[in-house]
């Protein structure tokens, strides 16, 4: 079976008193040990949650990576330095960055690659906007936005990928995908990985974001193709996080 992920995307937020609270907190409290919980802080604090994180079960993830080893590339971070740091998960793809920073299928490919070849695994975030799914081209988007990524990889790096489904409509908004349009865009993309290869859609891990709470997790984590959340805004308040944590567990 697939083992579920809870990832708590920080963005630009959080501070060093957040992140002694999250080390109280998850080192405290009993964590479901059938899943994996992974925060994903601001560059700055990888260190300190490193060690706040060091007696609890909590993964440590990056928000981007850069795709280059190392050079005169200023103020980016490659991924043999996060792997220094702990991190184990980053994310590819995120609609922030594919808008406000610009990065293309192809830069989603690069910064893919780069993740694997230094064995971190890449959460590639894909989703359709309220206009291409008012358009009726959801499934179109994302599945193409999938492709550029995984029919470029080999089958052993496809199958290190977990795969978010963010409907940019619903981050930061407050306006969840309901249970059902989740479920039917999981199911779409786990169908489209059979086709690459049975034991892909058997294995890759589905996870939904797009203000996802502790109020509405139970019921997107209960749909059959959902193995897990990504979480902003949910991710900054140590209680609605753990909260979700239960929910998947
Ligand atoms: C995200 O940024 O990936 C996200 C899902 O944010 P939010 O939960 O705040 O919608």
């Amino acid at each position: 079976m697939r083992t579920p992920i809870i990832a708590g995307n920080w963005k630009m937020n959080g501070s060093l008193a957040l992140l002694e609270d999250f080390g109280h907190a998850f080192s405290e409290a009993a964590l479901p040990e059938s899943i994996e919980v992974v925060i994903l802080p601001p560059f700055p604090y990888l260190a300190n949650a490193d060690e706040a994180f060091e007696a609890s079960l909590v993964q440590l993830g990056a928000q981007t990576v850069n795709p280059e080893e190392q050079g005169a590339f200023t103020g980016e971070v490659s991924a043999s330095m996060l792997k220094e740091f702990g991190v184990r998960f980053v994310l590819v793809g995120h609609s922030e960055r594919r808008t406000l920073f610009r990065e293309d299928d192809s830069a989603v490919l690069a910064r893919a690659r780069a993740a694997l070849n230094s064995g971190l695994t890449p959460i590639l975030c894909v989703g359709e906007t309220l206009e291409e799914r008012e358009a009726g081209r959801t499934e179109s988007i994302v599945l193409g936005q999938i492709d550029a990524v995984l029919g470029e990889l080999d089958s052993q790096q496809r199958r290190e990928l977990v795969i978010a489904y963010e409907p940019v409509w619903a981050i930061g908004t407050g306006r969840t995908a309901t249970p059902e349009q989740a479920q039917q865009v999981h199911a779409a993309i786990r169908q489209h990985l059979h086709a690459y290869e049975h034991e892909l859609g058997n294995g890759v891990r589905l996870l939904y974001g797009g203000s996802m709470k502790a109020d509405n997790a139970a019921q997107l984590l209960a749909q059959p193709d959902i193995d897990g959340g990504l979480i902003g805004g949910a991710s900054l308040k140590t209680d609605d996080f753990l909260a979700i944590c239960h929910a998947a567990g």
